[in-house]
């Protein structure tokens, strides 16, 4: 983890320094006001919550009179803090109060590092002590089942997996199935997702889910959003919440952007909480989202 804290402030660090560097200006006058703007906006942190942020930071420099670098510091690690959501809902719901396992379909665009998040979601939840079954349900990329399966093999997972360019729902339901006659504890579903035909997508993503459900209530759908792909990523977003109920984000290669701002624009955009960050390829790379962590990796 501190290792993963260290990668996330190198990576946010000239969001951080920037804004510090600001604040910590003799005089907070109008110019340096909306440079602080910018370099949120930079960040992708979203014209609304950038503006709200302003706003509620000048009012209390105003009222507190604060000046010192220090008390300007503090103030906007608390609004930050604020602003990313500290008190909301992170946990991924992987435990089914049923007798069958507890279900997570995890969806998103291509390449945005949804098998790899599947493949590192199961090594959490092994070392965690839970069996799980993955279900190689993007059998569009043909790459993808194999990908998924050799993860599988290094976590120690069983994969289910179908025939090339075969139903995904039917992968999807057996998967479930198997894990429900293995007794596992956890079924991770990985899907496909192409994005250019949006009928498709739509036709195929909620037959998964609506099959899946045929046999017990999916508990997470978690959307795979690349954090490099900034206002992108929210255009996205917006297109498989219409697909399907998304019930978390998991934001990837966080390790490679300054433009962590996204997390605050996505949150707003779904109303939906990012439950984890992907800060790397390896198999250790995905952390928990912790609002304070996060802020004080940005601003150091
Ligand atoms: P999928 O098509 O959405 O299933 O994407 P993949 O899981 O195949 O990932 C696409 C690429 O992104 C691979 O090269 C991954 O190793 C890489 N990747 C995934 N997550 C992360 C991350 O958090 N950080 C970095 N740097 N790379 C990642």
């Amino acid at each position: 983890l501190v290792r993963l804290r260290a990668r996330l402030a190198r990576s946010q660090n000239s969001l951080g320094k920037g804004l510090l560097t600001l604040l910590s200006r003799e005089h907070l006058d109008e110019d340096t006001w909306e440079e602080i703007e910018d370099t949120l906006l930079t960040a992708d942190v979203g014209v609304a919550p950038t503006q709200e942020l302003v706003e509620r930071l000048r009012e209390r420099v105003k009222v507190l009179g604060t000046r010192t670098p220090e008390e300007l510091r503090k103030l906007l690690r608390e609004e930050l803090v604020e602003l990313v959501g500290k008190d909301l809902d992170r946990a991924v719901r992987t435990e089914s109060d049923r007798e069958t396992p507890g279900i997570v379909m995890v969806v998103g665009v291509n390449g945005t590092g949804k098998t790899t998040t599947t493949g590192k979601l199961a090594r959490v939840l092994v070392a965690d002590g839970r069996t799980v079954v993955l279900g190689a349900a993007d059998t569009f990329r043909a790459a993808a089942a194999d990908q998924l399966e050799t993860w599988g093999e290094r976590v120690g997972a069983h994969t289910v997996r179908g025939p090339e360019a075969g139903d995904p729902a039917s992968v999807a339901f057996d998967a479930v199935k198997e894990g429900a006659e293995m007794g596992v504890d956890v079924v991770l579903i990985d899907t496909a997702g192409r994005l250019h035909t949006k009928t498709g997508l739509m036709d195929e993503l909620g037959k998964v889910k609506r099959v899946v459900e045929k046999q017990a209530p999916v508990d997470e759908v978690l959307l795979v959003l690349d954090a490099t792909t900034g206002q992108n990523g929210l255009v996205q977003a917006r297109v498989f919440a219409e697909v399907v109920d998304i019930t978390g984000i998991v934001l990837t290669k966080l390790d490679g952007t300054a433009k962590g701002g996204i997390v605050v624009a996505v949150q707003r955009e779904l109303g939906v909480p990012v439950k984890l960050v992907g800060l790397g390829e390896g198999a250790d790379d995905l952390a928990p989202f912790e609002p304070e962590a996060f802020v004080d990796a940005l601003i150091g």
